[in-house]
């Protein structure tokens, strides 16, 4: 569906649930603030929850998905993932574009058919993978040299919404979808072990990936876990450096090996006293980094709503053809390894 120039998007929500009701306050706020965005209503199976989230954010409430479709060009699907196919297939076939919340469906199948449909209806899909529009990756990225290795850990405690799937498509696949975005090559290897403690599928879950280029990535996730973390390190070459990001402060820190005699040069850049304090921190290294130092940078995280960032970039690739920052094809590219890691727990497990 393509819009004339100079007209407005009309966008709407289907599943008014936690996440939903958070798109439909943003989207409140967006129409608002721009003029070429129209906040058109929103839908919800449970009546109740679609009076009260309409009533709050001063939108229309639609009896159903049908009237809802016809006051939108697109689309935000914030439904149980279980239900984001069924619910996507009917408004990409009327041409409509959609902005589908991670992961984009529960089998790679189904975003497989969802893909084809984008295309022969000239439709746009963006996939909220909202941790690409992370403050702390957006500062440290231009410092990250070329990772060799990547740790991710994520945990939170336990809540029965999201329980449809196990934790690999409910919280892993953030992880997952940006180590696919840092590291550009092929997975070659995954193997994973998991467990059910609280619910059908699986609430935690531990995969190591290998890349085609020499690259790994180990990855961990909870849902039942007593602390809230979403941390990820990475240790990248050219140049040496070591990045260890808080995804939920949106602090970042970078530590990069340089020759003493470059840091002298740029020491107006580096905070005040940090290269010395970094040495005490290391413990002993001054001799082993032979005529080279430890240079430190702690990134204040750039005042971003990752959530808001993620519906103004959809809006703009609709009304301005800017590019998409997380497509389908990336949404399916996360779902398959998903799916590989999901498969190799179910098979360790059947072992054990
Ligand atoms: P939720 O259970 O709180 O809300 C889901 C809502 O969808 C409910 O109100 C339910 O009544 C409604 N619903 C169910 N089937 C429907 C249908 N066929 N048509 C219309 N409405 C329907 O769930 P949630 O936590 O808000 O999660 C929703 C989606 O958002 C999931 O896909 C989840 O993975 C994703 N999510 C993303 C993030 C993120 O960080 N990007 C965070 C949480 C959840």
């Amino acid at each position: 569906m393509n819009l004339e120039f100079g007209k407005s998007v009309r966008v709407g929500v289907v599943g008014v649930g936690k996440l939903g009701e958070l798109h439909s306050k943003l989207l409140a706020e967006l129409a608002l603030e721009r003029k070429d965005m129209i906040f058109s209503g929103v839908f919800d199976e449970n009546r109740e929850r679609l009076k009260a989230v309409a009533k709050k954010h001063n939108t229309k409430a639609f009896e159903n998905i049908e009237h809802l479709s016809e006051e939108c060009d697109a689309l935000i699907i914030a439904t149980p993932t279980s239900f984001h196919f069924q619910v996507s297939l009917s408004l990409l076939k009327k041409g409509k574009h959609l902005f589908i919340e991670k992961p984009i469906t529960a089998t790679p199948e189904e975003a497989e058919q969802l893909i084809r449909l984008e295309t022969e209806h000239s439709a746009k899909i963006q996939v909220g993978h909202i941790e690409r529009f992370n403050p702390a990756l957006v500062a440290a990225e231009p410092h990250l040299g070329e990772p060799v290795f990547i740790t991710a850990e994520r945990l939170a405690g336990f809540t029965k919404r999201a329980t449809d799937v196990s934790v690999v498509l409910d919280l892993m696949i953030h992880d997952i979808d940006l180590i696919l975005s840092i590291i550009q090559s092929p997975v070659t290897s995954v193997s994973a072990t998991g467990a059910s403690v609280f619910s059908d599928e699986w609430d935690i879950a531990n995969a190591r990936l290998e890349f085609q280029n020499g690259a790994v990535a180990t990855v961990t996730s909870s849902r039942i876990s007593r602390a809230k973390v979403r941390k990820m390190r990475l240790f990248c070459k050219n140049p040496n450096a070591y990045a260890s990001l808080d995804l939920t402060s949106g602090k970042s820190e970078i530590f990069k090996i340089v020759p003493i005699a470059e840091t002298k040069e740029r020491k107006r850049s580096l905070k005040e006293f940090a290269t010395e304090k970094i040495l005490t921190m290391f413990g002993e290294v001054e001799d082993v980094l032979k005529g080279n130092t430890i240079e430190y940078f702690s990134l204040e995280a750039p005042k971003i709503n990752a959530l808001k960032a993620e519906q103004e970039s959809f809006i703009e690739s609709i009304l301005y053809q800017k590019p998409i920052r997380v497509g389908s094809t990336d949404g399916k590219k996360a779902l398959e390894v998903a799916a590989d890691i999901v498969r190799e727990i179910s098979k360790r497990r059947l072992k054990t």
